[in-house]
């Protein structure tokens, strides 16, 4: 027999599962809601491992998810940290072609960000590159003054704070190991008893695709982690970088290229790389999980993604394993880096969904399968966009759901 009966639970205490469950229990106070985390405390993988930048949106296919929930999210974000006394700052970001070839793809990525209506994009020349960011090398400039900067594990506890406030339940150190639907109603097991909901909204990030087929639905989709690895930039050396520097990306991988960014706090990080990564929660070079390699090497759109792509990955690995191709690489945005500014910090995995012929899931992806929303695509700029994204989930569970339609709230288990 569960122990409790809710009307919705969340399975995720990440920056998404936080921001759904916030909309959810405000746009339906009546109904009862329960939020499942594994970890002791909320935002411990993606979300307290990112870079802590509120992106403008300017990367994103013109009409995709990303591009929508991005610029509506950063503007979301702003107020947000503004309302809840979270520091946060709009400090732009300097996007630097680094050769002559590169300059066309600087000027799609400005007609991309146009299209997507983001505010004061402009070409700049050195003079005024030099202005803002005195240490930047390249040949053309992009400026993108609404690019930001915060700290998304302050974002997801205060999320979490806003959740139980309005009445509703943060379970943490709460694993869920099984899902079985029942005529009426799901059961979701966990290592502290068992749960019964009508309906469930999925936000495991890393682990989604598993949360899934636990409760026997087959994702068309495997996700495979890729580990960012970071440098510090020595507290004496700070000086060489102001706010952040971004080479021009292969819009093929956005989250390849690695670049400066100043951390809310004032540290400067460079990085991070994308490695493909041997356990899924593995934030150390040394990692590896029998499982998650397996089902990671035993996916055949993993195979064709690498027959693919070998050169890009090899050279991520390459990246990772010797500093000097690192610092290299972090050169041709500010010459003057030397390997000795560098301190090894930390890194973070990516929660990368892949399709069975091998191409890279590049927007945001939910389904919606009877009781169940699965989110099985969030990766950047999915902090930004986290609170668009939880008004958007909500929307989808209103529809899919059939909430705020005559449901009878449970009323228990509050
Ligand atoms: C290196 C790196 C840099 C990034 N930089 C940026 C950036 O600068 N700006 C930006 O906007 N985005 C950035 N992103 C992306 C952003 O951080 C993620 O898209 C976002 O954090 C995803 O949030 P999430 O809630 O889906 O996942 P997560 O934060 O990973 O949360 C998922 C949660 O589910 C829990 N969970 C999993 N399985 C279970 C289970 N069985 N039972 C209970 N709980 C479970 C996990 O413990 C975890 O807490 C970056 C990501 C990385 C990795």
């Amino acid at each position: 027999m569960p122990d409790k009966s809710f009307d919705i639970v969340v399975i995720g205490g990440g920056i998404v599962g936080l921001s759904v469950a916030l909309h959810v229990s405000r746009a339906f106070p009546e109904l009862s809601l329960l939020l499942l985390e594994k970890e002791t405390a909320v935002g411990r993988h993606q979300t307290g491992h990112n870079s802590g930048v509120i992106h403008s949106g300017i990367y994103y296919k013109p009409g995709s998810l990303k591009a929508r929930l991005c610029l509506e999210g950063a503007a979301a974000m702003c107020a947000f940290c503004g309302e809840h006394g979270i520091p946060y700052e709009v400090c732009g970001k300097l996007i630097v072609a680094t050769n002559q070839d590169e300059i066309p793809r600087l000027h799609a990525l400005l007609q991309r960000g146009q299209a997507n209506g983001i505010p004061g994009l402009k070409l700049i020349e050195r003079a005024q590159a030099r202005e803002i960011e005195p240490h930047c090398g390249g040949v053309a400039w992009l400026l993108v003054p609404s690019t930001g900067i915060t700290d998304y594990g302050k974002v997801c506890e205060k999320y979490a704070e806003l959740v139980v406030g309005q009445g509703q339940r943060v379970n943490t150190s709460t694993e869920v190991m099984n899902i079985v639907e029942r005529t009426g109603e799901t059961v979701i097991e966990s290592n502290r008893g068992s749960f019964a909901t009508r309906h469930v909204i999925n936000c495991a990030g890393l682990h989604s695709d598993r949360v899934s087929r636990m409760a026997g639905v087959a994702p068309d989709v495997r996700i495979v982690p890729f580990r960012g690895e970071y440098y510090d930039l020595a507290p004496q050396r700070r000086n060489l970088v102001r706010n952040l520097i971004y080479p021009v990306p292969d819009v093929r991988f956005p989250f390849l290229g690695v670049h400066f960014t100043r951390r809310i706090t004032g540290d400067v990080d460079a990085g991070p790389n994308a490695v493909l990564a041997f356990k899924r929660e593995g934030y150390r070079k040394t990692d590896f999980d029998l499982r998650d390699t397996s089902e990671t090497f035993t996916y055949p759109g993993f195979w064709k993604m690498a027959a693919k792509f070998w050169r890009e990955g090899a050279m991520e690995f390459y990246r990772s394993v010797r500093k000097s191709v690192f610092v290299r690489a972090l050169q041709k945005l500010v010459p003057e880096i030397a390997s000795s500014d560098l301190v090894a910090d930390g890194s973070g995995v990516r929660a990368q969904a892949l399709r069975p012929d091998g191409s890279l899931v590049d927007d945001f992806q939910f389904v919606c399968t009877g009781s169940m929303l699965h989110i099985w695509n969030v990766p950047s700029p999915a902090a930004t966009a986290s609170l668009a994204i939880g008004r958007e989930i909500t929307e989808l569970a209103r529809q899919g759901f059939g909430l705020g339609h005559g449901i009878a709230p449970s009323g228990v288990g509050r």
